[in-house]
């Protein structure tokens, strides 16, 4: 029940997110809109004064679209900013000329329309129809420099050349911030889908490599850590632990008794073993460890932890029970293979059950 809530979170977050940046766009699209109109109006240029009326009409829509915030329906906010860019470009060179710079938005449809298009349309269609209407914004481009040059304005605009570079610097920049906002936005996309392909990596590993009830290594794992430790040619050392007649306390106290018996020895065997070593869950309730450690300071930390179990006081719904681990130990010898040496530490424990459990059997006390 938490991790649905916790998904219906990160999605709502995610949905919240993917809104922000269509808006920050939109917004930023209709500010510079109404920015126009206020000029055009005191140009007197009517026709765009009507069609920036318009085209902030067209912009209300699109942000109404992206507040319902039906992902299928984001895309026509594109389509309607891309064809009103376009005309808006088309109808300011047949109103006023080339040189006020305003065919200078078609070029930021391109990289908006591959960001749009990969981001919202489907594998197959996205790198054909981003493809299309690139070119046609650099065909429209094209076609209104060439309509400037041979068929003219039809207003005759008279300002002074400084008045005319102001209107060309604005254009500019607005064009930079939407180029520079297209581009922040792809990056900061790109950063939060490897960070999330990064964690959800990281979880599927643990997934791969943790046993689930305790929290151990799992038996597959472990073969990873065999083949460092025989590749760095160091002496390392196994311990073998089974937890005695856990077969009764099952029996008696139930098997979820047990898996809570199971789960703080295992926490007692990582506290002891800490960073020398690895723990895993062998199988059913035996540990195995791998301890980086010298074979005497083994013996050690196998003797601590029989110990530290055997005070330990198991608790369940009101119960409370002693339990014993028995343990062998061998150390690894050059030339011998890993199961040889997990053998010598099994049948040493093998030899502690036979002679009344609860005990460390090394190499140094068994024959
Ligand atoms: P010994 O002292 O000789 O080791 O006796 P034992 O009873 O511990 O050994 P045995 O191998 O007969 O029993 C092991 C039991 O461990 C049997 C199995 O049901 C239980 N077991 C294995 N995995 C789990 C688990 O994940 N949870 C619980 N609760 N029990 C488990
Ligand atoms: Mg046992
Ligand atoms: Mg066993």
């Amino acid at each position: 029940m938490k991790k649905m809530n916790d998904i219906k979170q990160m999605l709502s977050q995610q949905i919240s997110t993917e809104r922000f940046k269509y808006k920050l766009i939109i917004y930023s699209i209709t500010m510079v809109h109404i920015i126009l109109f206020v000029l055009f109006n005191f140009l007197h240029i009517w026709p765009m004064v009507v069609f920036n009326v318009g085209s902030v009409a067209v912009y209300i829509k699109c942000i109404d679209i992206i507040k319902r915030g039906y992902e299928h329906e984001i895309i026509k906010v594109f389509y309607m900013t891309y064809w009103e860019i376009i005309i808006h470009s088309f109808v300011a060179t047949i109103c006023i000329g080339w040189r006020f710079g305003f065919p200078q938005y078609i070029i930021g449809l391109i990289p908006f329309g591959y960001y749009m298009c990969a981001t919202l349309l489907e594998e197959k269609r996205r790198y054909m129809i981003a493809t299309a209407l690139g070119m046609i914004a650099a065909l429209s481009f094209i076609a209104c420099r060439s309509l400037s040059l041979f068929v003219g304005s039809i207003f005759l605009l008279e300002l002074p050349a400084f008045a005319e570079l102001l209107i060309y610097i604005f254009n500019s920049i607005c064009n930079f911030v939407f180029l520079f906002m297209v581009t922040v936005i792809f990056v900061w996309d790109m950063q939060r889908i490897t960070l999330q392909l990064r964690s959800q990596n990281v979880a599927l590993d643990n997934m791969a490599s943790i046993d689930p009830l305790t929290g151990l290594y799992n038996r597959r794992s472990m073969q990873d850590f065999f083949a460092q430790a025989l590749k760095a040619e160091n002496d390392f050392s196994l311990i073998m632990c089974d937890i005695d007649n856990f077969k009764r306390v099952n029996d008696t106290y139930g098997h979820d008794f047990g898996d809570v018996v199971l789960k703080e020895v295992s926490h007692i065997v990582q506290q002891q073993v800490s960073d020398n070593g690895y723990v895993c869950r062998w199988g059913g309730e035996e540990i195995l460890i791998l301890s980086n450690d010298r074979l005497d300071h083994t013996c050690k930390i196998a003797e601590n932890i029989r110990h530290d179990v055997e005070q330990h006081v198991f608790c369940c719904c009101g119960k409370e029970l002693h339990c014993t681990l028995t343990l062998g130990v061998a150390g690894h010898r050059a030339g011998n293979t890993v199961e040889d040496t997990i053998k010598h530490a099994d049948s040493r424990l093998y030899y502690g059950k036979q002679n009344g459990k609860n005990r460390v059997v090394t190499p140094y006390n068994s024959q």
